[in-house]
């Protein structure tokens, strides 16, 4: 008897890739339209996206980008930003 071979469930990928979001749901047009991301707010610690959709030019959603984030996205790089040595204190 063989036993069937446990696979490992994948993740669906179609939520976000990357940055930018495909399509969601407006309200005004009542269907999954595609949408358009816009840069809406740049803070020192975040960023906020703002999502239009392209039919209607709607808002149908926001997007906070931290600063954590950003930095997840960029520690995934090779270049990695040199940081400097602290000097310690002499006395
Ligand atoms: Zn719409």
């Amino acid at each position: 008897m063989t036993q069937p071979q446990h696979q490992h469930e994948q993740p669906p990928q179609q939520q976000f890739e990357n940055f930018t979001a495909s399509s969601l749901y407006c309200q005004k047009c009542r269907a999954t339209t595609p949408v358009r991301e816009r840069l809406l707010l740049v803070l020192p610690d975040k960023e906020i996206f703002d999502y239009l959709c392209t039919e209607c030019g709607s808002s149908v959603g926001q997007r906070e980008v931290t600063a954590g984030e950003k930095m997840m996205a960029q520690a995934t790089r090779p270049r990695r930003k040199r940081y400097l040595p602290l000097k310690p204190h002499t006395r």
